[in-house]
């Protein structure tokens, strides 16, 4: 069986990088990542960079995507503009896009990364909690999606990958606001790669498991009991959405796209279990 790349902890490139797809797999192509500042995000920033690709990292503070643009061009020698915006401002998110097409002249890809998430139980959770993930994760990526359509895909065709999750598909405890949110998007997903497909613009859901160092890990200690019996890595998730932001795909939409070692099938869901976990309040 294949190892897992290596990856890091923590938003820091990696050491080294063995290619197992073509070094130019996105020579020259720009993509827009929301989100792009961070945990998978960054990864998925370095990835499609060491795969010749230019990137846009957007996400609210500014000082986290400056800080992670100098690293990402440090280590692969390719452009990184770090945005400020916030998904939930459509206004900031016109103006990021305009930017991004005044420095690069295009954008070939979008990858909506951006989200927000925490634990809690159903009954304790806020309403303004509740709207906040939705906002964040679904308006978001809706927001993203029809700007970048109106500025540019609709005119040259592009591809978005919508980074979604599993809560949903069994409903699991402590996560009905993420769990939703995310639903919400693969069935965003489909609509929008209906209707835009004409237009030469693919639309597909890439929906992670529980990785190491992530917020879901803590969640995992039956772990072993999901088929690959291992946590996955960011770079692990990076790659299957390399390959759905790819020429490989060139025929993928409307799909979503599971990477999680199996994990959801087998996920114990104790309810029980997951209840008696601390719960974070919500600061929103
Ligand atoms: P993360 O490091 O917390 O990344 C979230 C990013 O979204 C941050 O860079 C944050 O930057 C940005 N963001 C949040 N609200 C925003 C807003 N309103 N406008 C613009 N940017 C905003 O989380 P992650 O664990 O890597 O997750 C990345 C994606 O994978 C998310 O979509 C998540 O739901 C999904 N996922 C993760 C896991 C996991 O185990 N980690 C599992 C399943 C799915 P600012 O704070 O600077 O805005």
């Amino acid at each position: 069986m294949a190892q897992p790349p290596p990856d890091v902890e923590g938003d820091d490139c990696l050491p080294a990088y063995r290619h197992l797809f073509c070094p130019d797999l996105l020579r020259d192509k720009v993509a827009f990542i929301t989100g792009g500042g961070s945990g998978i995000g960054f990864r998925i920033a370095e990835i499609f960079m060491r795969h010749g690709c230019h990137t846009v990292i957007a996400s609210r503070s500014l000082p986290r995507v400056l800080m992670a643009a100098r690293k990402l061009a440090g280590a692969t020698g390719r452009r990184c503009l770090p945005l400020c915006m916030d998904v939930r401002a459509p206004p900031a998110v016109m103006a990021a896009v305009d930017q991004a097409l005044k420095e690069f002249g295009r954008i070939d890809i979008l990858i909506n990364c951006a989200a927000g998430n925490f634990l809690c139980p159903a009954g304790a959770l806020s309403f303004n909690a509740f709207k906040t993930v939705m906002d964040i994760d679904t308006g978001g990526t809706f927001n993203v999606s029809r700007v970048l359509y109106e500025k540019f895909f609709r005119d040259h065709g592009g591809v978005i990958v919508n980074i979604t999750a599993t809560l949903g598909n069994r409903g699991q405890a402590l996560q009905v606001h993420a769990g939703s949110a995310k639903a919400a998007v693969d069935a965003m997903t489909r609509h929008l790669a209906v209707e835009w497909g004409p237009q030469n613009i693919r639309v597909n859901s890439l929906a992670p498991g529980p990785i190491s160092g992530g917020p879901q890990a803590g969640l995992s200690t039956k772990v072993t009991a999901s088929p690959l019996q291992r946590l996955g890595n960011k770079t692990e998730i990076a790659h299957s959405v390399l390959y759905l932001a790819s020429p490989l795909a060139s025929y993928v939409t409307g799909a979503v796209l599971v990477a999680d070692g199996g994990a959801w099938l087998t996920f114990p869901n104790d309810v029980k279990g997951l209840a008696d976990f601390a719960s974070f309040s919500s600061k929103l």
